[in-house]
């Protein structure tokens, strides 16, 4: 600092000398030491015009000619957020001489903002008074420390999100496990009146769907963090799928809500036919998610799902959309709650179950399969959530009709044969009694082998259900062996499906499908009309 301040005293003065003449030999080199620096050199008089400006800064200013910047008034290249400080600064190496290392932002002719640090002495020597400034570009050492700022404020936050969450993972474990745990005990005492009973195992039905919720949600979260998470496209009917769910979300809000919150369904289907090139379960997901969340924040008004149809006719994206007239969200929430882990805590609302997963989960899922999402929402008022796919991933016909059919015709079941490969007893005797209430013949396999041999010893049989762990022989290979006798014959595995790649295992086994477990009955039925029909 010094150093420099000899310099420029030194070259004022034989300025003032040399006015009208040529700088001396010495002042030219000082002059020359004072271009070459990588440090911006600034002198101003005490009011602030610019008196001298080295190369440097004028290149940090984006000026070619010094007639640019000298003469003009320093504080014109200081940003406005930082003008006040800068005058504060300012006065205060006049009065005392000098200050040192204070950042300011600067903004160049070329409008470019950068963080410099600055020195500034005040000189009084024979070549007159002014003011002598030392700039330093820090702009990139800024950026790094906002980085490192973001990065450690976002690893404190996600800490503390961590634990957060672990503290609400346990009571979310333990409140449904606490109704199945207390109804299973009910429902052994003596005496109790049937209706109640069915009262108690619906309890237990629902807080098991909880839990089996939760533990599909942080599987997913744990394979996302490890990029196991994959999802495979296949052309899907976007009709029947929006049908399906408006079918099972109106039976559903009507169960929890009664008639305070309404399912509208005007639009929700698109008016012609569009085959969606998705991965169908995930799909499902991220609306599933989305109207849970909807049901679960509003109380009263409507909730409404679908596809912005015309969007897509106009070639634009194929965009998807839940609304609800709940409880909305604030601006500052709007982004946080696509983050992991992130729930909203307001003692002064409810209190919401959940773990905060669903949200990143259907980000994620929608980014795995090429699109956005986001949220448009205020407070009190209701929220309205996005998500759109590229139109390339859709096929649009105008003139077919939509499949509206999706009831189930079980006489499909009737007098089918189906064998059942499953070694655990109770597994069985669920699928026996759902079979056999629409009239299908069951036939028992406990392993792979006898599968393989009942199916070789009986050419009768409809359809195959496979568990995949079995002892003796697997599902795999019994599928594998199967197919060789019997190509045509559907094969559905039924899998618990947790381990990465376990589908697509499946598939190359042979399966034409598969369900997992737990198995609920709509979802069996539906997979068996695809591959059973009725006999007349
Ligand atoms: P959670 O299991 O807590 O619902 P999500 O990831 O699905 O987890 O949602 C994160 C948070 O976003 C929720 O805790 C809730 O505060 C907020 N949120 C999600 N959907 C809605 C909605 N439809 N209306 C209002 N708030 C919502």
């Amino acid at each position: 600092l010094i150093i420099i301040q000899v310099v420029l005293n030194c070259l004022l003065l034989f300025a003032k000398e040399n006015k009208t003449t040529m700088v001396s030999f010495k002042a030219s080199q000082l002059l020359a030491l004072l271009e070459n620096t990588d440090t911006g050199l600034i002198v101003t008089d005490f009011g602030g015009k610019v008196l001298y400006a080295n190369e440097y800064f004028m290149d940090l200013m984006a000026v070619a000619d010094s007639k640019d910047i000298e003469g003009t008034d320093f504080e014109k290249w200081i940003s406005k957020d930082h003008l006040a400080d800068f005058r504060t600064f300012t006065a205060a190496a006049i009065e005392l001489g000098v200050r040192k290392n204070s950042e300011f932002y600067f903004v160049a002719a070329d409008k470019k903002t950068m963080a410099l640090e600055i020195c500034s002495l005040r000189s009084t020597s024979e070549a007159g008074t002014c003011l002598q400034y030392i700039a330093r570009d820090i702009s990139r050492q800024k950026l790094i420390e906002n980085r490192l700022r973001e990065a450690k404020e976002k690893a404190e936050e996600s800490n503390k999100l961590k634990t957060a969450f672990l503290a609400n993972l346990s009571h979310e474990v333990r409140t449904p496990m606490n109704a199945i745990m207390g109804f299973s005990e009910l429902l052994l005492s003596d005496n109790i009146p049937q209706a109640h009973k069915e009262k108690y195992i619906n309890y237990i039905n629902n807080s098991g769907a909880v839990l089996l919720n939760l533990i599909d949600d942080i599987i997913d979260i744990a394979k996302m963090q490890s990029g196991q998470l994959a999802v495979k496209k296949i052309s899907c009917d976007l009709s029947s799928i929006l049908y399906d769910l408006h079918s099972s979300y109106s039976q559903l809000i009507k169960t929890q809500k009664g008639d305070n919150v309404k399912l509208m369904s005007e639009g929700a289907v698109p008016r012609g036919r569009i085959k969606l090139m998705t991965d169908p379960l995930r799909f499902r997901q991220i609306f599933t998610n989305l109207l849970n969340n909807a049901i679960k924040y509003t109380d009263t008004g409507s909730i409404s799902f679908g596809c912005n149809y015309d969007a897509a006719i106009e070639g634009k994206r194929l965009q998807f959309y839940v609304s609800d007239t709940g409880i909305g969200l604030s601006q500052e929430n709007k982004d946080a709650i696509f983050d992991r882990f992130y729930k909203i805590e307001d003692d002064k609302l409810k209190f919401y179950r959940g773990a905060g997963l669903g949200l990143t989960i259907s980000k994620n899922l929608v980014s795995l399969l090429g699109g956005n999402i986001w949220v448009e929402s205020e407070v009190g008022k209701g929220s309205r959530f996005y998500f759109q796919f590229p139109i390339e991933d859709a096929f649009i016909s105008i003139s077919e009709r939509p499949e509206t059919k999706s009831e189930i015709d079980y006489s499909m079941l009737e007098n089918k044969k189906i064998l059942v490969a499953e070694d655990e007893e109770i597994n069985f005797i669920y699928l026996d009694e759902l079979l056999k209430r629409y009239k299908a013949e069951v036939i028992h396999a406990r392993n792979g082998q006898e599968a393989l041999d009942i199916v070789i010893a009986d050419s009768s049989i409809d359809l195959v259900l496979m568990d995949i762990k079995m002892p003796v022989m697997d599902g795999y290979e019994a599928t594998r062996l199967i197919k060789d006798q019997r190509p045509s014959l559907p094969i559905i595995a039924q899998t618990a499906y947790a381990l990465a790649g376990e589908k697509d295992k499946i598939i190359q086994a042979g399966c034409d499908d598969y369900l997992s477990k737990p198995i609920k009955p709509i979802s069996l039925f539906k997979l068996l009309s695809q591959f059973l029909v009725a006999a007349n």
